[in-house]
């Protein structure tokens, strides 16, 4: 297990494992929040506080909410609204460096095809 935290340590996220890929998107949000997002079914990934304090940011068609700490403003995580969808994810960039390390950075085309371009 990992434990991904933002800067001031009140958002933590427990993951199961560290992720053999992450992604690089350049969409209108992933570009401007500069993340590296690393994806889970929702059962691998724990809150912690469960009811940690967050704020949320959502546009477009409102499935996915953007996590931020209330408090450092570290972007966390996202997850979608309709818990069917059953896929998140975490902001790598909050894992240990070591964890985060081994991983392949993949550069997705959010911006145009959707389409990963490696
Ligand atoms: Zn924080």
């Amino acid at each position: 297990m990992i434990t991904a935290t933002c800067h001031c340590g009140a958002v933590a996220l427990e993951i199961d494992a560290a992720p053999a890929e992450v992604t690089d998107c350049n969409c209108s949000i992933c570009r401007r929040y500069g993340v590296l997002w690393a994806y889970y079914p929702l059962a691998q990934v724990r809150l912690v506080p469960p009811d940690a304090a967050t704020d949320i940011y959502m546009w477009d068609d409102r499935s996915i909410e953007f996590h931020r700490c209330r408090t450092c403003g570290c972007v966390t995580h996202w997850a979608p609204v309709d818990p069917a969808r059953n896929r998140m994810g975490v902001n790598a960039r909050l894992m240990p460096p070591a964890d985060l390390a081994p991983a392949r950075v993949r550069r997705l085309d959010g911006a145009g095809t959707e389409r990963y371009l490696d």
